[in-house]
């Protein structure tokens, strides 16, 4: 579970959160939408400890972040993160990809690193991919190959910032049903992305973001057919 209170965080004169909370239950999918520049990418790397927010308090499966006792070794086995790019090790193979973390920072045995690996990316249908290098996979694979290394650390929370967002058009499909298969998991999820489809499919909550605040938030339903919020009603009659 995730608790986010009051949190702002400034860059120089940018306020890019200006007193965000929010709370996300155990198991609960939550996709934030909202204009370029709202504050959706900051907020979810104070909530993975990669941004400290100047005020305001984040408690993730109750470790308080702003606790110096914790470590973020210990955020790092409960939090996963698949970003834009996917930022894959060039010089390692899809398995030493996927094992590397788990191995270094959990310490888990080669050999079941490497058995869970295989199945993760079998999981997300790159079973054949192993041994190739990341250079010789097309970009959704490379994709889905992040999100089976996010999975090989087991996370209780994954953290997705617009998985599909750098992705040529005939690849989003391929990531996009993965994502949902995960949606479908047990595990806490907290992702910004600009596909629509997939908030309404996958989120039990959809969180409006505009100018460094939480504008409004409620269900797929509510927010993309009932809300009388001018602002949300502007923002998706553009990008629907
Ligand atoms: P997008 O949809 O374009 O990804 P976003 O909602 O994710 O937008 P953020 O990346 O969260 O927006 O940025 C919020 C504001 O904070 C922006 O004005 C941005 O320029 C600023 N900002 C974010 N990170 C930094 C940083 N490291 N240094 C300075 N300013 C930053
Ligand atoms: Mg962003």
């Amino acid at each position: 579970a995730i608790s986010v209170k009051d949190i702002r965080k400034n860059f120089g004169t940018v306020e890019a959160l200006r007193g965000v909370s929010l709370e996300v239950d155990e198991g609960q999918k939550v996709v934030v939408i909202g204009p370029s520049g709202s504050g959706k990418s900051v907020l979810i790397r104070c909530i993975n400890g990669l941004e400290t927010p100047d005020s305001g308090s984040i408690t993730v499966e109750g470790m308080d972040l702003s606790d110096r006792h914790v470590n973020s070794r210990a955020l790092a086995r409960d939090v996963a993160m698949v970003f834009q790019s996917y930022n894959l090790y060039p010089h390692k193979t899809v398995l030493e990809n996927v094992t590397l973390a788990p191995i270094k920072v959990l310490k888990v045995p080669r050999e079941q690193a490497e058995r869970d690996g295989r199945a993760y990316l079998d999981r997300v249908g790159l079973s054949d991919k192993v041994d190739k290098y990341p250079d010789q996979l097309s970009g959704g694979q490379q994709q889905r190959v992040a999100i089976a290394r996010a999975l090989n650390m087991h996370p209780k929370i994954m953290l997705l910032d617009e998985p599909t967002s750098a992705l040529d058009p005939e690849m989003v499909q391929e990531v996009l049903d993965v994502i949902k298969s995960l949606a479908e998991t047990s595990m806490t999820i907290v992702m910004v992305t600009h596909e629509m489809g997939l908030a309404r499919e996958a989120a039990d909550t959809v969180v409006f973001m505009e100018n460094g605040l939480i504008v409004d938030q409620g269900t797929p339903h509510y927010l993309f057919d009932e809300t009388d919020n001018a602002r949300v009603k502007s923002f998706l009659s553009k990008i629907l």
